[in-house]
């Protein structure tokens, strides 16, 4: 499978996330999926990158120029592939249409943007791919209690927890991500309860 990971540009975080993140990458490429990401050399994106290449994996970056022509961020430059279009909007879309399935590392507002969106679309039926949060050390569990407590008020459909996985397992995240999405659900019952 092609597997999209987002995951925080910043270099300055705990290096447990790091190490857990290139653990992923390289599981990743051991069970035979390829990497999308953001194209970035720092932070949780590189680390993913490091860890697919480390395993065999082949990598897909996608990165605006801009980020190169203002030096915003460090380029990874082993991608097998890099696709440098004009906007952040035109590299989500690259992002999502280049993939299978979708991981969510610990991130900041770029990473939740990412999710939010990806989540958004998968409930009005927009795409059926495998949305799975790597919890690292519980990064995610205040998201999580958001989410919940959206549903217990109604602003999110009970429903909708179907959507995506969250754990902090690697296992149970790759098996999941591995497994096809149950597409019964309609539009109408995600969004009508
Ligand atoms: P953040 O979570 O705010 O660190 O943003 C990281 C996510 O947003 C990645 O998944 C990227 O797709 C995108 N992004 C935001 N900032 C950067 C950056 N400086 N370099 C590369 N990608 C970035």
């Amino acid at each position: 499978m092609r597997i999209c990971v987002y995951g925080a540009a910043s270099p300055t975080i705990d290096p447990e996330y790091i190490k857990q993140t290139e653990i992923l990458g390289e599981e990743m490429a051991k069970r035979g999926h390829s990497l999308v990401f953001g194209g970035g050399a720092n932070g949780l994106m590189g680390a993913a990158a490091r860890g697919v290449k480390k395993g065999g994996g082949s990598i897909l970056g996608v990165i605006p120029k801009f980020f190169e022509n203002e030096a915003i961020e460090a380029i990874y430059d082993e991608c097998d592939e890099l696709l440098t279009p004009d906007t952040m909007r035109e590299r989500k879309q690259l992002m999502e249409d280049n993939a299978d399935a979708f991981i969510i590392t610990p991130g900041g507002i770029g990473t939740y943007e990412e999710f939010f969106e990806i989540l958004t679309l998968k409930q009005l039926c927009r795409h059926n791919k495998p949305i799975a949060i790597f919890n690292i050390m519980g990064y995610y569990d205040g998201l999580n209690e958001v989410m919940n407590q959206a549903m217990q008020k109604n602003f999110i459909r009970e429903n909708c927890s179907s959507l995506f996985r969250i754990t902090d397992n690697l296992d149970e995240l790759l098996e999941y991500i591995e497994t096809p999405v149950d597409d019964t659900l309609t539009v109408k019952q995600l969004k009508d309860g």
